[in-house]
Parts: structure tokens; C-alpha cells; sequence
């Protein structure tokens, strides 16, 4: 065990290092602070407490209690809500908890498109449980400018009757409109969640539209914009309270023992932390500063001649438009070659393939973490086109297997580019002025 536990040492300095050096644009990444990782790395992964605080099936959990209440009382007041879980290992199950709290199998459900930029769980066919358990109606973006189109929602819905809409974004770069979707809902009938793991420390921030008033149930990760460990919440509104008042009895019963056994209290710990983190004054000033970095960082990318998805963005992330030239692979691969990591995306109407799209997806939490302001996102954006007008040479062919052959080749090709090395040396001299903490 001693030897596999240098090897793992040894990785996690690396792991750190890569980190530290390197800029992260992954927009569902960020840094959490040393609080955070000490609650989460302490000694409270040790125990057990299936159950709730006070309703325990283990002895000895009368400390366990007191920080889940803690991390409850922390995400009631930041969200100004009624009810909190915060036992959901991740986002994926806090939203199978949801679906199962709420519906019967085959019920109809309604959600954004993953292509779209909605989420495998808000009702993705055939490879998901949500798309794969239930009726599942997907709604998709208007064509011309890339937002949702509320109409064609609002037909949608009137026409499948759905039981349940979950609204919710990880690649869609705009505002979403809470109150539209309640009026749609409310309208039918049906359950309004909002999935908000994307944007939630925007949204306490007063950043982002708020879904407390709108929907019946909201739900977060803990480990994007909010910054916290990997883990996630469910919130019940006032208005979900309204209209069940066992809202929260049945949210709770279908986290444990519905779908989960004993939830993993350094996570608990550590979201505590985290929301306390984010109930202080300077948490306004970073979320408003992510998004301040995103809109800079975008019009620098489109003043190089990008173009940007939608035509921009009004939040953390945006996708960068590379249908001309197929390229959403080839950019991504030869960015993290000079060590700016971001995610090949698919664009609205995705005209090549899902495993070759054309868009790369980026964004500012992380680097708003450590202190990036606007200066340091037109550098960024110089960067990222300059390595595009580099990698452009890579369009992407139709053949199947020469696109596999020309990843392996742009991967061989960033490894040894000249310029890819210098940018590295560069964002690596960036990133020493802008350490993670
Ligand atoms: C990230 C995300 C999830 C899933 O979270 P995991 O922790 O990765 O399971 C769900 N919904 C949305 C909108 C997300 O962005």
C-alpha cells in the first residue's frame, strides 16, 4: 500500500502542478479554496449517518448532525428557500431524485436539447435514464440567434402536456427566463424545476435571473460557480410548498432511501464551508467579475474575427464558432497543447458530428478564481486566436476514419509546433502571477 500510495502523492503534485500552470476554461471547473479541500479530505468521510440530522439509522452522529444542519441552514439562507437536501452525490443523481420524487415511469417530461446546450439528464434519449424512463419532449434553440425560443416552448408544452419541465443550462450562454417557463407550467400544470448548476453563484450573486420565486424545485451542483466540492442540492420553493406541503418530506424520501444510502459527510462539510463563503460580500464582487471577464473575453475573441455562438454571452461561458472549418476537436486539442484546457462542444444545429463538433466551449469561473481580470482575458483571447489560425489547416474531413486519423495527427503536430511551446512558456509565466491558492 505504501508504494501505491507515493505513486498517488506523486500524481496529485503533478495533478496540482498541471493545474497551477496551466489556464482551466473548462466553464463547469473551478478552484475551491483550502477550506473547502481540508473539510472535504478530513476525517468526517469516516463515518456513517444514512438518514437525516436527528433521524440517523448509525449511533454517534450527533457532530454529523450539527454541520448538515449547518450546510441546510447555509443553503436556505443563501437562496432565501424553505426546505434544503444536501446529501446528492452529484448533480446527475440530485436530478434522478427529483424525476423519481415527482413522476411513475413513462410520465412526459421537457427540457432543452442537449445540443442545445441542455443537460444528459433534462430528458436525453435513449442513452439516459430520464430519456430512457420517461416520455421525453426536447425543445431546441432558434436558429438565427441562438436562444431559446419561448414560443416554441410554450406550443410544445401545450401540446405534450408535459408532467414535469426541467430548465436548466451547461452550454447554453444566455440569461434564462424563470418567470417565462412558471407561466408555461403553471399553465399546464406541471412541475417547474430549475437546474441551475451551471449558473447558481451567479444567481446569489444577483448575477443571473433568480428561479426561487418561479419554480417549485431548484437544483444545484456545489462545484461549479459556486465553488464548492463535487456534490450538489435540492431547494424547495415556497411556491413548491405551496402547492405540496410534503414537498420537501418527498424530495428528501426519494434522495434516502430512494436512491442513495449514507451521504458522504466531508462532502456535506464542505459545502457548508463553501456557502458560507458565498453569504460574504466579496462573493459578489467574483461573480460579477466572471461574468465581466466572459463578455470581455468573448468581444476580444469576435475583434480577432472569431465568431462566438449567439453572437456572445451573458454569463460565464461562451462557445467559440467553428463550423467553417469543422475544427472544434482540432482547436481544443492544440489549446491544451499550449495549455489553455477548454471542451470541444457542438454548435446549435450541429452540422458535422457530436464526437467532431464544431464548437469549443469555454469559460471564466476558474481564472476569475485567481484573480484574472480584463487584461489578462484580451491575452487569453489573443492566445486562443492565434492558435486557431494555426490549427485551421486541420479542417475536418468527411471520412471516418481519416477524422481519427487527424486527431492523432493535430495531436502529434501541437506537441511539436514551435509557436505551442512558446504560448505554453507564456500562459505558464501568466499563471505564476495569478497562483491558485
Ligand atoms: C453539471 C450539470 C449536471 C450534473 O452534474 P454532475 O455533478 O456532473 O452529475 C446537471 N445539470 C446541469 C445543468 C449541469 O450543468
Amino acid at each position: 500500500m505504501k508504494g501505491g500510495e507515493v505513486i498517488i502523492n506523486d500524481l496529485i503534485e503533478k495533478e496540482k502542478k498541471r493545474q497551477n500552470d496551466t489556464i482551466q476554461l473548462i466553464p463547469s471547473e473551478n478552484h475551491t479554496t483550502p477550506a473547502v479541500m481540508e473539510a472535504v479530505g478530513s476525517c468526517l468521510m469516516n463515518k456513517y449517518s444514512e438518514g437525516y440530522p436527528g433521524r440517523r439509522y448509525y449511533e454517534g452522529n450527533e457532530i454529523i448532525d450539527e454541520i448538515e444542519r449547518l450546510a441546510i441552514d447555509n443553503a436556505k439562507k443563501l437562496f432565501g428557500v424553505p426546505h434544503a437536501n444536501v446529501q446528492p452525490y452529484s448533480g446527475s443523481p440530485a436530478n434522478a431524485a427529483i424525476l423519481m420524487a415527482l413522476l411513475e415511469a413513462g410520465d412526459t417530461i421537457m427540457g432543452l436539447k442537449l445540443s442545445g446546450g441542455g443537460h444528459l439528464t433534462h430528458g436525453h434519449p435513449q442513452v439516459t435514464f430520464s430519456g430512457k424512463f420517461f416520455k421525453s419532449v426536447q425543445f431546441g434553440l432558434d436558429e438565427k440567434n441562438a436562444r431559446i425560443d419561448i414560443k416554441k416552448v410554450a406550443e410544445l408544452a401545450s401540446q405534450h402536456r408535459p408532467k414535469l419541465m426541467i430548465i436548466g443550462n451547461t452550454a447554453y450562454p444566455f440569461e434564462l427566463y424563470f418567470d417565462q417557463f412558471a407561466k408555461i407550467a403553471d399553465e399546464i400544470g406541471a412541475w417547474l424545476v430549475a437546474d441551475i448548476s451551471h449558473v447558481a453563484g451567479l444567481v446569489v450573486a444577483g448575477e443571473h435571473p433568480d428561479p426561487v420565486p418561479h419554480a417549485h424545485i431548484v437544483m444545484t451542483t456545489t462545484h461549479k460557480t459556486l465553488r464548492g466540492p463535487r456534490g450538489a442540492m435540492i431547494l424547495v420553493t415556497e411556491k413548491g410548498l405551496q402547492r405540496d406541503p410534503d414537498l420537501g418530506g418527498k424530495i428528501d424520501r426519494a434522495v434516502f432511501p430512494g436512491l442513495q444510502g449514507g451521504p458522504h459527510n466531508n462532502t456535506t462539510a464542505g459545502i457548508a464551508v463553501a456557502l458560507e463563503e458565498a453569504l460574504q460580500p466579496p462573493f459578489k464582487t467574483y461573480a460579477k467579475q466572471i461574468r465581466l471577464n466572459a463578455k470581455v473575453l468573448a468581444a476580444a475573441l469576435q475583434e480577432k474575427g472569431l465568431q462566438i455562438v449567439g453572437g456572445g454571452t451573458q454569463t460565464h461561458l461562451m462557445i467559440i464558432d467553428l463550423r467553417n472549418w469543422g475544427g472544434g476537436t482540432q482547436l481544443a486539442a492544440a489549446m491544451a497543447a499550449a495549455g489553455l484546457f477548454a471542451n470541444k462542444n457542438t454548435v446549435p444545429d450541429e452540422p458535422h458530428s457530436p464526437f467532431y463538433p464544431s464548437g469549443v466551449r469555454i469559460g471564466t469561473p476558474a481564472v476569475t478564481t485567481r484573480g484574472m481580470q480584463e487584461k489578462e482575458m484580451e491575452q487569453i483571447a489573443a492566445w486562443i486566436a492565434e492558435i486557431e489560425s494555426l490549427t485551421k489547416k486541420f479542417s475536418l474531413p468527411s471520412d471516418k476514419l481519416e477524422r481519427r486519423q487527424l486527431v492523432k495527427e493535430v495531436k502529434q503536430w501541437a506537441a511539436q509546433q514551435a509557436r505551442l511551446k512558446e504560448i505554453r512558456e507564456e500562459v505558464g509565466e501568466l499563471c505564476r502571477q495569478f497562483p491558485v491558492a
